[in-house]
């Protein structure tokens, strides 16, 4: 980038509370890591968790890249999140402030969670389910969908949440490759003002082809819409655990027992589902909610995404209850009633930590730059201490205007770098600790050895692109992709490393004086113009960067006779999409901005505009399949994770 890198220094105010308080903290912390790698893990989960059997193993390497943590530990986790802080006093805490669709609140507190945890725990159990059975989830925000988890948990019944938006097809195929037992659902869902079938599109996967283990399914009452019940599978949840005892002896497992299965987004592929651990799990979801949220007794923390993503397991499940935190649960739209929801939300709940994607804060930024009842400003922020991105990388320019508009200029963002398969947070900065730049993940989380290399497995120099890659196995790391272990190796540990190195399937870049990383796409995601390596980020930073005109960016490459490949941006505009000479002017003027930005060899040789760009559920762009649009090819991959299909008809077409 053309411009100096900004840098923002941690308030001194907030750096001298913090749990990890300025740099020196931070590098003692990577230092101890480093000399004992073990003994620092283990000591954070002795502090961390309540094991029923302490572990004296900390790292098994035995069966590398199938690496078990704290093997002979058991614990429950739900123990952890629930008991344990009703043990410390916090029984009458708020653990959950659940806000509806239409803005109805209801507070539980710790004590109510843990009953009504136990009451569907005891359920489950009375419907057969044992330790190690699978459970799907298919259930919108909800308390019951946070106590459904615990449930899980508490007996040893492995969950798979399934998001709330996916299709029949899409929840058979988990069903199937879980093999669940059983089905949790709700009757419909809300969103945005409208009720959304849930159970019948449950009756319908299990209609299709292999779903022959479901043997029982339990349907919330949420709205009561209509519903078929089918006689002898389907049961209505209160029905289940009418009479039951509103406590539940844990079932204690070993640390290496499989807390969860989920899928991954399917940015690039078929989704994998991914099987994550107990013990080492919860120390990873524990200990990043403590250092890079710096969660504490009287904060009021909102994670936004979905139970259905991984974030909402490590971000709303897990760590927050694990560390006796108050949290949000809302189960709409940040657009409804209108796109002032999320900023009346943070200032009706006086919430603190605020942790959201890149892609609500892009969309809320057009949407308060046409209305002014909408933008931040019209809104009383000044609860907020801390800020938090994830799930793609954040433009610097989307990155200043959350900062300056929503966080007054004064909280720090913690722009995490993470993945399903890690479990938790890996490259992020420490609110108390890491000067802040925009657009940069910063640092690895302690004990994280996070690297950039080349595609021999050798470390690349600062300033340098290469492919990122975990060097040492981490404690809430991926065990297996679940039925699929040649998978697992193939993804994540390829013999070009020699099978040594976690491969994240990220690009990465290190600035050459301060180190701090920056993601640079997708590793499929590089493009190679004239012998030039450039990633895609970088691009659409430099598009996105155009303030008064882009929204949004996504850039892909296609094959080109002359220059290897060729850069093709798809640019949603601030305003209406221009077609014709319109078009061709603002492309112009877009394609100027980038050469000026990065450079004339950056300049997009096709530039589309679209209504929005294809993407996953979760809300990230799906660049694999603009790259076959670019090319001009069918659409032949997997879409089942794709929110908005018509979509690649409007892009295809050429301006
Ligand atoms: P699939 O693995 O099926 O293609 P996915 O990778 O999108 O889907 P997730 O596990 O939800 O599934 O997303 C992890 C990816 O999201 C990371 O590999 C990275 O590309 C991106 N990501 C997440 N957080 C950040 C961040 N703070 N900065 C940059 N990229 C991020
Ligand atoms: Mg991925």
């Amino acid at each position: 980038m053309s411009d100096e890198l900004k840098i923002y220094a941690p308030d001194p105010a907030v750096a001298a509370q913090a749990r990890v308080s300025g740099m020196a903290a931070y590098e003692a912390l990577c230092k101890e890591a480093e000399t004992d790698y073990e003994g620092f893990w283990a000591q954070r989960a002795r502090e961390l968790i309540s094991w029923k059997t302490p572990f004296t193993k900390v790292l098994d390497e035995s069966e590398a890249p199938f690496f078990k943590w704290f093997s002979d530990g058991t614990l429950n986790a739900s123990y952890n999140c629930l008991d344990r802080n009703i043990e410390r006093g916090l029984g009458d805490k708020t653990a959950l402030i659940f806000e509806a669709d239409g803005g109805e609140v209801t507070k539980v507190s710790y004590s109510e969670l843990l009953a009504r945890t136990c009451r569907i725990a005891n359920a489950l159990r009375a419907q057969g389910v044992k330790k190690g059975d699978r459970v799907v989830i298919y259930i919108a925000m909800s308390i019951d969908g946070v106590a459904a988890m615990q449930a899980c948990a508490r007996i040893g019944a492995i969950h798979s949440v399934v998001f709330g938006g996916f299709s029949a097809q899409s929840l058979r195929d988990r069903i199937e490759d879980t093999g669940a037992k059983l089905v949790i659902t709700a009757d419909e869902q809300v969103r945005g003002g409208k009720h959304l079938p849930l159970k019948a599109i449950v009756d319908e996967a299990l209609a299709l082809d292999g779903c022959g283990a479901i043997e029982k399914v339990l349907v919330v009452k949420r709205t009561g819409g209509a519903v078929t019940m089918k006689e002898g599978r389907d049961l209505w949840m209160a029905d289940a655990v009418a009479g039951l005892p509103d406590s539940c002896e844990p079932e204690w497992v070993e640390a290496e027992h499989p807390l969860f299965l989920l899928y991954t987004s399917g940015s690039t592929g078929k989704p994998k589902g991914v099987q994550h651990s107990t013990g080492g799990y919860l120390l990873h979801a524990a200990l990043t909610t403590s250092w890079t949220f710096d969660l504490r007794e009287d904060d009021v923390f909102w994670c936004t995404a979905d139970i259905g993503w991984v974030t909402g397991h490590s971000y709303i499940t897990y760590g927050p209850l694990a560390l006796g935190g108050t949290e949000i649960v809302f189960e709409g739209v940040p657009t409804y009633p209108d796109a002032g929801r999320f900023w009346k939300m943070i200032q009706d709940h006086k919430v603190t930590i605020f942790y959201t994607a890149p892609t609500a804060i892009r969309s809320l930024i057009k949407a308060a730059e046409a209305n002014d009842a909408v933008h931040p400003k019209s809104y009383d922020l000044s609860s907020l201490r801390i800020l938090g991105s994830v799930g793609e990388p954040i433009n610097p320019a989307a990155w200043e205007w959350y900062h300056l508009h929503v966080g007054g200029g004064r909280c720090p963002i913690v722009d995490t770098f993470w993945q399903t398969e890690t479990g938790g947070h890996m490259i992020t900065p420490l609110p108390g600790a890491t000067p802040l730049v925009p657009g940069s993940c910063t640092l690895p989380f302690p004990g994280i050895q996070a690297a950039v290399v080349d595609e021999t497995g050798k470390d690349v120099p600062w300033g340098q692109g290469g492919i990122l890659v975990v060097k040492r196995p981490w404690p809430s790391m991926i065990r297996n992709i679940w039925g699929d272990p040649e998978r697992f190796k193939k993804s994540y540990y390829p013999a070009d490393f020699q099978g040594k190195y976690y491969l994240a399937g990220d690009g990465a870049i290190r600035d050459p004086k301060t180190g701090y990383f920056t993601i640079t796409g997708r590793i499929d995601d590089v493009l190679n113009v004239s012998g030039h390596r450039m990633g895609t980020m970088e691009i659409e930073s430099a598009l996105v960067s155009c303030t008064e005109l882009v929204a949004e960016a996504a850039v892909v490459g296609r094959p080109d006779d002359t220059t290897g490949e060729a850069i093709c941006a798809f640019v949603v505009l601030k305003r209406p999409r221009p077609t014709g000479d319109e078009a061709k002017a603002i492309a112009k003027q877009l394609r100027d901005h980038v050469g000026k930005e990065i450079g004339p060899i950056a300049k997009p040789k096709d530039i589309r505009f679209g209504d929005n760009l294809p993407k996953t559920r979760s809300g990230k762009i799906m660049r694999r399949l603009l790259r076959s649009i670019a090319k001009g090819e069918a659409i032949t991959q997997d879409t089942s994770t794709l929110e908005n299909p018509a979509i690649l008809d409007q892009l295809s077409q050429n301006n």
